[in-house]
């Protein structure tokens, strides 16, 4: 990617609302420069070595003043850096992107803008509020309710309140008293609705109705706050019917998610999709045993002596093919041993080497393996695993005469880096479900938090992904509020919290 200041609109927080030219910019930033709408999340998509430089502001309480932020922007680009400036919605509107654009040409700073999603538009549309309807609006006008000098609002009032088009203000919280008695005293019908939307496309997205003389009390009796969009109009008639995403199935639900820090969370994005708010608990570390490395690679070139290779997790898929790759070992070698699989994710692991296993069981337990591998004829098995795999594949597979070789390829330590802020979390927050992918999400979890602190888990919906996962939860916690997914898949998992949700 071309080095230059690449001014990036992230949308107005929802995941799903930045543009294919956003990622790529992150994907290739060598620096990133971002705000506090932006959605961190994003963060997620950065090269390792990329630096990040938050330059968050709340309204009227600048962190980085704008003079540093541009200096900042020329400075890194004349390092000869991909310099990416992520601003929340189109930096075009009242992002300040302009100045900073000007800046950089003033500066002779090569430079391109990617556009994003405003909330004005977009963050309007997940509260079911059309900016134009033919039935209501034929225009609409975007204002900032926030002024350079903090005294009157450079705005023409008049014009503006005769205006029959969608009237979007930004920033205007502050200013809401102004704002309504401007346009009510320059002939706006004081009964027309409007409407205040805070953290649209977020978890937390609220939209509550009014009309344009209610609308100061409105503010204070809800308490509302930046950052919201005040709308008037009467397209905001239309958002009993249009608002789609505070009716998602997991609105207003916190789901919180234990994991290993290196995986991908495909967990978190799908119950985002369905309007739940997810909080990543990642209570488990992977390192790759680098003396397993020589002892793998040995089996490897005598594979000729085993019949099976049995993956029960799909780190341990990850860990081998590594190994693999990084010697340049032919996939063919494998060409004589049946691979088995366990478990939905650890067959889509194994699939990405273009290895479509020959035993598989959707179960995420030992037993449904060695019920399906007793049909096959015994023989050596390559068990690569983590050094905390229980021995039941073993046990099971030896009743049925196969010999078992275990190789450890992983460790799976507590996360203690997360430690202070987990208990603080699971005490303030209010968390609905929490989910255990594996016995070692739950004991890692147990440990950093302690047996003492237990209570804070048992007064949430716990979800296990199988049986292994299920018997050391439950040798801690009491059975009615653990509930165990049909099969040991994601979708699974969230398919058993909608059916939970279903009876309440
Ligand atoms: N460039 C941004 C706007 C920046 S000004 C855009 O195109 O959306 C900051 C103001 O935008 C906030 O004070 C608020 O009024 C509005 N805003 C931005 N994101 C928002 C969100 N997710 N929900 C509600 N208002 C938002």
């Amino acid at each position: 990617m071309k080095k230059k200041v690449y001014i990036v609109g992230a949308g107005p927080g929802d995941y799903g609302l930045i543009t294919v030219k956003a990622i790529e910019c992150i994907k290739n930033a060598d620096v990133i420069v971002y705000d506090r709408l932006v959605n961190p999340d994003f963060l997620s998509m950065k090269k390792d070595d990329c630096e990040v430089i938050y330059v968050g502001k709340k309204s009227s309480n600048h962190i980085v003043p704008q003079d540093e932020i541009n200096e900042i922007l020329i400075n890194k680009s004349k390092e000869d850096k991909v310099v990416v400036r992520l601003k929340g919605g189109d930096p075009y509107v009242f992002g300040r992107g302009g100045e900073e654009a000007e800046t950089l040409f003033d500066a002779d700073i090569d430079f391109e803008v990617i556009p994003g999603v405003t909330s004005a538009i977009g963050g309007l549309c997940y509260a079911g509020i059309p900016v134009t309807h033919r039935d209501f609006s034929s225009s609409f006008h975007v204002v900032t309710g926030h002024s350079k000098k903090d005294d009157n609002l450079e705005i023409n009032w008049e014009s503006l309140a005769s205006e029959k088009g969608t009237l979007i203000f930004l920033m205007g919280i502050g200013n809401i008293k102004q704002i309504v008695n401007k346009l009510v005293d320059n002939g706006k019908d004081a009964n027309t609705p409007v409407a205040f939307v805070s953290w649209a496309t977020k978890y937390n997205q609220k939209t509550i109705i009014s009309t344009l003389k209610d609308a100061y009390n409105c503010v204070i009796e809800n308490d509302i706050k930046a950052p919201s969009i005040f709308v008037v109009g009467d397209v905001v008639k239309l958002s009993e019917k249009l608002c789609f995403f505070e009716k998602k199935a997991l609105f207003g639900k916190t789901v919180a998610i234990t994991r290993t820090r290196n995986s991908s969370s495909k967990l978190k994005q799908k119950l985002e999709k369905l309007g739940a708010r997810v909080i990543e608990i990642p209570t488990i570390k992977l390192s790759f045993i680098d003396s397993s490395e020589k002892i793998l690679l040995d089996k490897i070139k005598d594979i000729e002596k085993y019949k099976y290779i049995v993956f029960t997790s799909h780190n341990s898929v990850k860990f081998f093919f590594n190994a693999i790759k990084s010697h340049k070992i032919d996939i063919r070698k494998l060409n004589c041993v049946k691979i088995c699989s366990i478990g939905d994710a650890t067959t889509r692991e194994i699939e990405k080497n273009f290895i479509y296993p020959d035993i598989v069981t959707t179960e995420f337990n030992a037993n449904s393996l060695s019920d399906k591998i007793s049909f096959y004829e015994p023989g050596k098995v390559l068990f690569p695993c983590s050094k905390i795999a229980g021995d039941t594949i073993e046990r099971e597979l030896t009743k049925y005469g196969f010999y078992v070789d275990r190789i450890e390829l992983y460790t799976n330590n507590v996360n203690y880096e997360i430690k202070d802020n987990i208990i603080d979390i699971l005490c303030n927050e209010k968390i609905d479900y929490i989910t255990f992918t594996s016995s070692s999400t739950f004991t890692s979890l147990l440990e950093l938090i302690g047996k003492e602190n237990l209570n804070l888990i048992k007064k949430m919906n716990i979800i296990s992904i199988g049986d292994i996962t299920s018997k050391t939860i439950l040798s801690n916690i009491d059975k009615n509020t653990v509930y165990q997914s049909k099969e040991a898949s994601i979708d699974s998992i969230i398919e058993k919290i909608l059916e939970l949700e279903s009876k309440i």
